[in-house]
């Protein structure tokens, strides 16, 4: 299995809808770590997405990409929006090459946008940010590309929930609740449910 541009195009949609419909969720989560404006930071950048994307004739599985990124680095304004904006923008950038969206797609796409938010916010896995959940998924993009897209995306997603799982126990050493120290135990990070959120959208849309 193999998605064209277009079905990217209405992957993304649905990762929009996801992330909107989990704004109570990914505010309560900045709530309990930060200042709580993650969930809606997170819905206006997906409004954009869905402005941009929904008129869209996707001419490439780069430009889908890129035109997701731009869009949320535009709406979204603070760290986060500079950030999940590079993560789609240099995802994107990765499949310049590539023709109709594949498993080998999957590495280049993840580990691209994995080096790209780690270039632009200087935190590295263990840090409890969205890398927790995004380090995890590259390493497991490489590893799955035999594999058809559908069970290579569920692989993926699983092993960033896992990943967002283990951020529970991390301190905090970016972002607001690097102030929290230890008191952040126990509580997974924002960003990082965001990933879980977004990779879920993709394999409910490739598994059915
Ligand atoms: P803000 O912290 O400006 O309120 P958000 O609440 O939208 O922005 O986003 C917070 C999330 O951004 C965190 O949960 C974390 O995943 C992510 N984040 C913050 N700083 C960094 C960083 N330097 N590198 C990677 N991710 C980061
Ligand atoms: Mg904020
Ligand atoms: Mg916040």
């Amino acid at each position: 299995m193999q998605l064209t541009p277009n079905q990217v195009r209405l992957m993304m949609l649905q990762v929009a809808d996801a992330i909107i419909e989990a704004e109570p969720m990914l505010s309560q989560a900045d709530r309990d770590l930060g200042d709580g404006d993650h969930g809606l930071g997170m819905k206006r950048g997906m409004e954009a997405v869905k402005a941009q994307l929904e008129p869209l004739e996707a001419a490439s599985v780069e430009q889908v990409f890129v035109t997701t990124g731009t869009a949320m680095m535009t709406s979204m304004g603070g760290a986060s929006g500079a950030l999940f904006g590079t993560l789609f923008r240099a995802g994107g950038k990765a499949l310049a090459a590539s023709g109709n969206f594949d498993p080998p797609d999957l590495p280049l796409f993840f580990e691209a946008a994995l080096e790209g938010v780690m270039k632009r916010g200087g935190a590295k896995p263990g840090d409890k940010t969205m890398i927790d959940a995004l380090a995890p998924a590259a390493a497991k993009a490489r590893e799955v590309t035999a594999l058809p897209l559908a069970e290579a995306i569920s692989a993926i997603a699983d092993a960033a929930e896992s990943g967002k799982e283990a951020s529970k126990a991390m301190v905090a050493q970016f972002g607001r609740a690097k102030t929290l120290g230890e008191a952040c135990i126990g509580f997974p990070d924002a960003g990082a449910c965001s990933i879980v959120v977004m990779l879920n959208a993709m394999r409910s849309f490739v598994s059915c």
